[in-house]
């Protein structure tokens, strides 16, 4: 057989080196025709006598991405198709489909030759579970190396192994807490765990796995040998007692069982590890296929993989726009978020200039990246040197001409229109004229801003979140005359910080901010319905939130809330419909003083990383009614039902125009139920002709807030869906890559 995506050679000692590299592609990928291949091969070094072992290495940077996550979509909708013509022959096809690989690895493994993989780059998913497989793994000593099985982000689990393989290499903790997170690992991290054996200079790797081969590598795993053990024991042992049921509550208060992916792994392991090897793959198998049925795991590929990978490769780029090489970029305001900003934008090796009203205060901005880079270098992350480089690339400075050479300029001066105009004018007339000048506002809307510019047609909205440095989105704002030029520069930008982007229409919260806003105000009308406050933040955190919603208006800062809310009013007026959260945010930042995390006093009482339900929220609010008189059930509905009607509503307005930026922005900036898929999945999955009835018992019981929109009335009536009907643009390029 020919190889398209392997190569083997053999040398004068009879070890075999599988170099894998795919042609055309950045990063190998387990594919169909991958996994034809290294079924191919393993049959191969079977019958050669010639071979007496293998290193299998990678000729790309990376060893491998893992699954190309598109196979699996397809062969899903092959089952979709076929269960409706023969159930049960599609519940074949699909566990039969979903184990090939299992199949080849667990081939690879007992074929009697040992298989040692070198390790470099990024090991992920099934590429990890590959070198799993093995006899032997060797990783590369630097930095660039990670290691991780990270498909429960995405709703499944490592269904090749992975989970079977790691719970009898590693101690039990330690491998759930693995699995479970789907954290990745650093060399020194994963040869402690055991999951790796050695590690040696990235050029001498495939020389240390041959030396590695000629000393002896057992080709019959510990699990294949009689008396074989568990390392912590059985699961039915007094330590097994200790742990798995420990293990069973942690599962359930980090997920709320929400989701499968999580719920199936852990069924996966503890019965799993019951098992020999072949029937425990089995059932991990079986688990596997059922996962991938779940629309939990479909959504989540869907947005959190798919849709993600086509925003950051610029999905919404305007075609015809020269791409930007941006050099230099000039912050105003060095705070909370400009210092954030200069800290990625210098990481990403871009020139930074950063403006305060004095030298101190811009001084204080650049220390905010000394710091974070000092406990990177700390940590060992990062080197001294590194820290330097980035560190250089910042000029901290009050002289506004500094800008003359910037390509983009971001305000992040305090939310105030007249303090943003006049550093607008005071920027742009040190600007060259082809650069851009970007506003970081939350909620100020972009067109009225650029009243204040020269030059309206390079003003855009960049809303950055905070913490910037771990935040993944931001949200681009077209304000009216904004031109495609401007949206290509800012992408550009976006791009080369790493971070993903959506684009929206202007309006005022454009869409984040302003279904965040929805999900407090939920918060807070609850706590007006005589709900217990502890039982809203718990159904907040039960329906999948990071945080409850009085938590979060705590976080966001209860007077800037009340000072949205008395804008929104003013600039309403008589079309402002007053309601008990006023009120309740009045009393609260007027007379009790209480402005949220940021004066360590809201709804919550903070001491230190301590915090506790401020027991003065009854004096605010009344007494709250008995927790029994409310259903758990429908107050988590109420706070995601809520956010994904907004979310209806800004699409019918046009300010959100793409369904994979309304999903993906609203996992990434707000945190919306991830297992959901996002806001417009929410409705989507549970159909929208259920989801407007929904809203309109909620209307009937809760008030008008919930009034189904227009486009939600009439999608209800033709039964369309959110992706039926505004089917996403289909992205060019390479294949995705993996999980
Ligand atoms: P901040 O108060 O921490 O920082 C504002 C900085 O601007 C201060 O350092 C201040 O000295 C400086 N400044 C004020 N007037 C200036 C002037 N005339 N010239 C130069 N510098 C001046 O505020 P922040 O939280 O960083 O917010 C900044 C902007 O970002 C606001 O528009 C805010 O709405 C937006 N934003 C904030 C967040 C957040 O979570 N804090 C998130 C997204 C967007």
């Amino acid at each position: 057989m020919t190889y398209t995506n392997f190569t083997l050679e053999t040398d004068a000692d009879g070890i075999a080196v599988v170099t894998w590299d795919m042609p055309g592609k950045s990063m190998n990928v387990i594919d169909m025709s991958v996994i034809d291949e290294l079924e191919a091969l393993v049959g191969a070094v079977v019958r050669d006598d010639v071979i007496k072992g293998v290193v299998i290495t990678s000729g790309k940077a990376a060893f491998s991405g893992g699954a190309d996550l598109t196979m699996l979509e397809g062969l899903l909708k092959d089952f979709h198709v076929k269960r409706a013509q023969d159930p049960e022959a599609a519940a074949k096809m699909l566990f039969d489909g979903s184990r090939r690989l299992t199949l080849v690895y667990r081939k690879l493994e007992t074929c009697g030759k040992p298989f040692v993989a070198t390790l470099t780059g990024t090991c992920m998913g099934g590429g990890t579970e590959l070198a799993l497989a093995c006899h032997a793994r060797i990783a590369a000593d630097d930095d660039s190396f990670k290691m991780g099985l990270p498909e429960v982000k995405v709703g499944l689990f490592p269904g090749a192994g992975g989970t079977q393989r790691v719970m009898r290499m590693t101690d039990s903790q330690q491998g759930m807490q693995f699995l479970l997170q789907g954290r990745t690992l650093r060399a020194k991290q994963a040869k402690s765990m055991g999951l790796i054996d050695d590690v040696a200079a990235p050029k001498k790797l495939v020389e240390a796995a041959k030396k590695m081969l000629k000393a002896g590598v057992d080709p019959v795993k510990p699990w294949d040998k009689k008396g074989y053990k568990l390392p912590n024991g059985q699961i039915y042992s007094p330590a097994g007692f200790q742990f798995w049921p420990a293990a069973n509550a942690i599962y359930r208060r980090e997920t709320f069982d929400n989701y499968p992916g999580a719920r199936y792994l852990l069924h996966s392991v503890v019965e799993g590890l019951q098992l020999p090897m072949d029937l425990a793959l089995q059932v991990e198998s079986r688990y596997f296929a059922k996962v991938l049925q779940t629309p939990e795991a479909a959504n989540m590929i869907r947005s959190l993989f798919v849709s993600m990978q086509e925003l950051n490769k610029l999905a919404r780029r305007p075609a015809d726009q020269r791409p930007n090489r941006i050099k230099k970029v000039g912050i105003l305001g060095a705070g909370f978020m400009g210092a954030g900003i200069a800290y990625v934008t210098a990481q990403a090796g871009i020139d930074v200039v950063l403006i305060d009203r004095d030298q101190a205060a811009a001084d204080k901005g650049k220390a905010y990246s000394d710091e974070l880079l000092t406990k990177a270098v700390q940590r060992g992350r990062s080197t001294q040197e590194a820290k330097q480089k980035v560190l250089d690339k910042i000029l901290p400075t009050t002289d506004y001409a500094e800008l003359s050479d910037c390509d983009l300029v971001i305000e992040a001066v305090f939310e105030d229109r007249e303090i943003k105009k006049t550093v607008t004018e005071k920027a742009e007339a040190a600007m060259k004229p082809r650069a851009i000048f970007a506003s970081n506002t939350s909620t100020l809307p972009i067109t009225s801003l650029a009243e204040a510019s020269q030059r309206q047609k390079s003003f855009i909205g960049i809303h950055f979140f905070s913490p910037v440095d771990k935040m993944m989105l931001v949200e681009v704002i077209m304000g009216k005359k904004t031109s495609d030029r401007a949206l290509a520069m800012a992408l550009d930008y976006i791009k080369a910080i790493r971070k993903t982007p959506i684009v929206v229409n202007d309006s005022r919260g454009f869409y984040t901010s302003r279904v965040v806003m929805t999900y407090i105000r939920e918060g807070l009308m609850m706590l007006a319905d005589g709900v217990p406050a502890a039982m809203i933040e718990n159904a907040g955190k039960m329906a999948g939130m990071p945080v409850g919603p009085l938590s979060l208006g705590d976080e966001v800062a209860l007077d800037l809330a009340w000072k949205i809310v008395s804008a929104t009013r003013k600039d309403l007026g008589v079309k402002y419909v007053e309601g008990p959260l006023d009120n309740i945010l009045e009393d609260m930042v007027v007379k009790q003083e209480r402005f949220g995390r940021k004066n360590a006093k809201g709804f919550y009482d903070y001491k230190g990383k301590e915090k506790s339900l401020w027991p003065g929220i009854p004096d605010v609010v009344g007494q709250p009614k008995p927790a029994e008189s409310f259903n758990i059930e429908e107050l988590k509905q109420r706070l995601l039902v809520m956010q994904a009607l907004e979310t209806a509503r800004i699409f019918e307005e046009s300010c959100l125009t793409d369904v994979r930026e309304a999903d993906v922005g609203s996992i990434l900036g707000f945190g919306f139920a991830p297992y959901s898929g996002g806001t417009l999945s929410y409705i989507d999955t549970m159909g929208t002709a259920a989801f407007v009835e929904l809203c309109k018992k909620f209307t009937r019981k809760w008030g008008p807030r919930f009034k189904p929109n227009k486009l939600l009335r009439e999608m209800a009536k033709t039964g369309d869906t959110f992706y039926g009907r505004f089917p996403p643009k289909a992205n060019d390029g390479e294949s995705q890559e993996a999980a």
